[in-house]
């Protein structure tokens, strides 16, 4: 059979760059910047509306990284580049092949990107890829040579002429950097992080409004990297030692749904006596279809969990009473994040206020919202392609698609415009019926420690030992901080009060000195954040850049010329700044 993928004539000696676009990203500009669409997942789609509450946090780019890992040519890897930064990168040092990934809102910033690699290596051979490729014309709209579509592992492997089907190599990278909440930034120490880990891409569940699903081949398709539960155990093995972790953030759409294989991770767990802790996003009935000994037993501790809404058609969903099992998830310490839509077809302003009731009932930890957008690819957006309700560009840049703003169709019921303060309400009556996600995830951590804390299983009470261990001090200090914060909201108060009480009945005497003292300074630090946020402060991460060793190999032989103080770093190098506005 003859094979229509292309391959680069210098095969693997061909040197790679690959890079994320570049920020800042917390701003409005021409090349598509929102403010309201930062670089943070959290902040972005989730805590928005929790002032200095919300959760702040970045999170690498880890398709690149996978692609990097696996590829033998000599590879550099630009994270979060300033426009600065990447065009100092391309004058500077020569390659054969440059890689962007995207989102389609960042289609200004490739177009850009494109740009001036003509100009400053016009022989080198761009590929673009990421969810930006599922837009059906990208190819015309960019100047790319390449548009990778779906895994680019394989992709990559092919194109330089290596074994595609040789083994995955993991990256070691923590699931996020430069932590912050309460006007505090969390150290990065070793055990305090969750690796990240990424069994599998895509999701057969292929629901009609899913990017990920259809991106890596929707309905009925998935990538395994890690086919059984030996393979993955092997890989948090190592992940587990060279990290110093012992929680992973399971980055696959759905990870209960190979069952074969999470049970086997579970009888090597309990054969391996590993007290980890797992954060993974799964759908309802598929985390319905475990008992909870079998989830406590992987150490399930956080899931990510889609309700989308109520009287919804999604298969997922059916026969699911999606507010009890939330509740009893909890009960058994189980943190639930949960995702609503905004703007199903059966959404109207009349039914509006009971959406986001129903939303806001589940009582969920963390809550996102997004409105109902058709992305390029999916069968959602064929849909409304088909019917010629989506709006035309000029009327809606592409840079605003990115489901915080407006709906880039024309809607059944809703007209344009009202649903961005739909979106904004269910935010902000979640926050303020359920309170700040901080305390919300404190009671869930409570709730599991007073179950099983005394479980006659040892592997168990250990995981539980060690996560509650800060809530002796730190979180019972920020419980401390947010009830005298709500001093004058007797409802949230009470509500605080109680979980202190709580916590100063479960963990004693030295929860109720240290509670007081770390909770003054959070306070003082939560309203120092407020009036930071108040002047219009934003967060950005900075620039990420990071070789491999056959790039490390050949720089060494030629290095090249640099910027006065830059250096090339062989491990993860995290950073982040601010920029006041
Ligand atoms: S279940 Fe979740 S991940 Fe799977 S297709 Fe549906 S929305 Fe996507």
């Amino acid at each position: 059979m003859i094979s229509s993928h292309p391959v680069h004539p210098r095969g693997l000696r061909a040197r790679v760059l690959l890079s994320s676009v570049f920020g800042p990203y917390a701003q409005n500009d021409e090349y598509g910047s929102r403010t309201i669409n930062p670089m943070e997942l959290y902040h972005n789609q989730v805590t928005r509306v929790q002032g200095g509450f919300s959760l702040r946090m970045f999170h690498r780019s880890f398709g690149l990284m996978m692609i990097q890992a696996n590829i033998e040519a000599p590879c550099t890897l630009l994270d979060f580049p300033s426009l600065d930064r990447f065009v100092s990168e391309i004058r500077n040092h020569s390659y054969d092949i440059i890689g962007i990934s995207a989102i389609l809102p960042n289609i200004g910033k490739v177009r850009e990107m494109c740009w001036l690699i003509r100009q400053y290596q016009p022989g080198a051979t761009i590929v673009v890829g990421g969810h930006i490729a599922g837009k059906e014309d990208i190819a015309g709209r960019i100047d790319a040579d390449y548009i990778c579509r779906g895994e680019g592992i394989r992709w990559f492997r092919r194109f330089l002429g290596q074994d595609e089907h040789g083994p995955t190599r993991h990256p070691r990278v923590h699931s996020g950097f430069g932590a912050r909440i309460l006007g505090v930034t969390l150290p990065m120490r070793p055990g305090n992080t969750a690796a990240m880990l990424i069994p599998s891409v895509g999701c057969p569940v292929g629901c009609n409004f899913c990017s990920t699903s259809a991106l890596f081949g929707g309905k009925g398709k998935s990538i395994h990297f890690y086919e059984t539960g030996d393979q993955l155990f092997e890989v948090m093995v190592g992940l587990e030692k060279d990290l110093e972790v012992k929680s992973f953030f399971v980055m696959d759409e759905n990870f209960l749904l190979h069952r074969q294989r999470a049970l086997r991770l579970l009888e090597l767990m309990e054969a391996n006596g590993k007290s980890w802790a797992l954060f993974v996003f799964s759908s309802a009935r598929v985390l319905q279809s475990y008992t909870m000994d079998e989830l406590v037993g992987l150490g399930v501790s956080w899931v990510w969990m889609g309700l989308e809404g109520e009287d919804n058609a999604y298969q997922k969903l059916k026969n699911v009473n999606t507010v009890a099992l939330v509740k009893n998830l909890q009960s058994h310490g189980i943190r639930v994040l949960g995702s609503s839509i905004i703007g199903l077809e059966n959404h109207t302003p009349e039914n509006m206020s009971r959406v986001i009731d129903y939303a806001v009932s589940h009582d969920t930890d963390f809550h996102q919202f997004m409105l109902y957008t058709p992305i390029p690819g999916t069968p959602l957006y064929e849909e409304h392609r088909k019917a010629g309700t989506l709006l035309p560009e000029d009327e809606f840049p592409l840079a605003d698609t990115h489901g915080q703003y407006r709906f880039n169709y024309r809607h059944r019921h809703i007209d344009g415009g009202r649903e961005e303060n739909y979106l904004l309400d269910a935010f902000r009556r979640d926050f303020e019926v359920n309170g700040p996600s901080l305390a919300r995830l404190t009671r869930t951590f409570l709730k599991g420690w007073q179950r099983y804390k005394d479980h006659p299983n040892r592997r168990i009470r250990d995981r539980f030992a060690w996560e509650v261990k800060p809530l002796r001090t730190v979180y019972a200090g920020a419980v401390w901080a947010m009830r005298k914060w709500y001093e004058k909201d007797r409802r949230m108060w009470e509500m605080m009060d109680s979980l202190l009480k709580e916590l100063y009945g479960t963990f004693g005497f030295f929860t109720r000195v240290a509670a007081p003292l770390t909770g003054l300074y959070l306070f003082r630090t939560l309203k120092s954040e407020e009036k930071r946020l108040a002047r219009g402060w934003t967060w950005e991460p900075d620039p990420v850049c990071e070789k491999n060793e056959a790039a490390l190999a050949l720089e060494a032989a030629a290095p090249a010329r640099r910027a006065p103080g830059e250096r090339s770093l062989p491990l993860t190098a995290l950073g982040y700044r601010t920029a006041s506005k």
